[in-house]
């Protein structure tokens, strides 16, 4: 029946698709084009330690222009890269830019690059890890892997001994978001992490209620006494840097200090730190 209706038949329908649908076509076909022709690209967030005031790391966070819809935001693209399995080679495109920027810094500072959890699906995950270290010459040890508590991660034997796997090739664990999932402390049971990234909305009033600063401390110290570095995410002001700080936090990443930025101002803020320590020491 469409059929002998013609061509107008069909542009009515494409008109009356549903505009989420729409969008969401253009954003999977659109990932596709990206991955193949160099359009996405990779920003560095400076992750700074209480300890010594420089940073000691910085996280990798991937940014996507679409040619017409303009910039999406990855909470919206990432979604759709796990349902599509792009992520698989999206995951391993960002972690071959992180390990080849991080090769460029100071041997202190690590790269943090987020995984998703169907990303553990593929047995060759440790493999898509390994080769972008070796590709990079970058040590193990200065790769963070960041993951997000989520029900797609079951805590089973599988993704136990992956997890394990890719501590034993020499790299971190974070947990991401922490304290946002519905089981996170079962999560820290279940997987050897070695840091945890409370999530920003914890941030959101410490500096002046004190049961958010009572619930923030009580993160931290749980991070302390499982001998996990604690990460605040989120951190915009200075009120909020001196809560975190009071409170025993072991690192910082936040507006406060820097947004994400390109791989070239990751490098000039880490050259200007250099020099201003040279100065001090001097
Ligand atoms: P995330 O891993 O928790 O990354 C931190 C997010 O918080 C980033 O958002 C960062 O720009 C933002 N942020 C940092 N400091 C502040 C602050 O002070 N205030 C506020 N309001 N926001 C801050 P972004 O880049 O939009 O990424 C969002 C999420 O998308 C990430 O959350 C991560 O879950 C996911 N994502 C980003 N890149 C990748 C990737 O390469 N792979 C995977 N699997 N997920 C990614
Ligand atoms: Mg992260
Ligand atoms: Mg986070
Ligand atoms: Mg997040």
């Amino acid at each position: 029946k469409a059929k002998s209706e013609g061509r107008g038949t069909y542009h009515f329908f494409e008109a009356g698709m549903d505009a989420t649908l729409q969008r969401r076509r253009m954003l999977e076909t659109g990932l596709h084009d990206a991955l193949a022709n160099e359009g996405l690209s990779v920003l560095f967030q400076p992750i700074v330690s209480l300890e010594t005031d420089t940073i000691v790391a910085a996280e990798a966070l991937m940014r996507w222009e679409h040619p017409v819809l303009g910039p999406i935001s990855p909470v919206e693209f990432i979604p759709i890269a796990e349902e599509t399995g792009i992520i698989h080679a999206i995951g391993g495109w960002i972690l071959d830019a992180a390990a080849k920027a991080a090769a460029q810094w100071p041997q202190h500072v690590r790269v943090a690059v987020n995984l998703s959890p169907i990303q553990f699906k593929r047995p060759d995950l440790i493999a898509t890890i390994r080769s972008a270290l070796e590709t990079a010459k970058l040590d193990a040890s200065r790769l963070e892997l960041e993951i997000t508590e989520s029900l797609l991660l079951e805590d089973s034997q599988s993704n136990l001994d992956l997890l394990l796997a890719v501590r034993g090739l020499g790299a971190r664990v974070a947990m991401d978001d922490f304290g946002t999932g519905y089981s996170s402390l079962s999560y820290l049971r279940a997987f050897p992490f070695d840091k945890i990234k409370i999530d920003r909305s914890f941030m959101a009033d410490v500096a002046t209620k004190a049961d958010s600063r009572a619930i923030l401390g009580a993160m931290i110290s749980l991070g302390q006494n499982l001998g996990m570095t604690t990460v605040a995410e989120g951190v915009e002001t200075a009120e909020q840097l001196a809560v975190v700080r009071a409170e025993g936090c072991t690192q910082v990443q936040g507006y406060f200090f820097s947004p994400p930025v390109d791989g070239a101002a990751m490098v000039a803020m880490l050259d200007a730190e250099k020099s201003s320590l040279g100065r001090r020491t001097a």
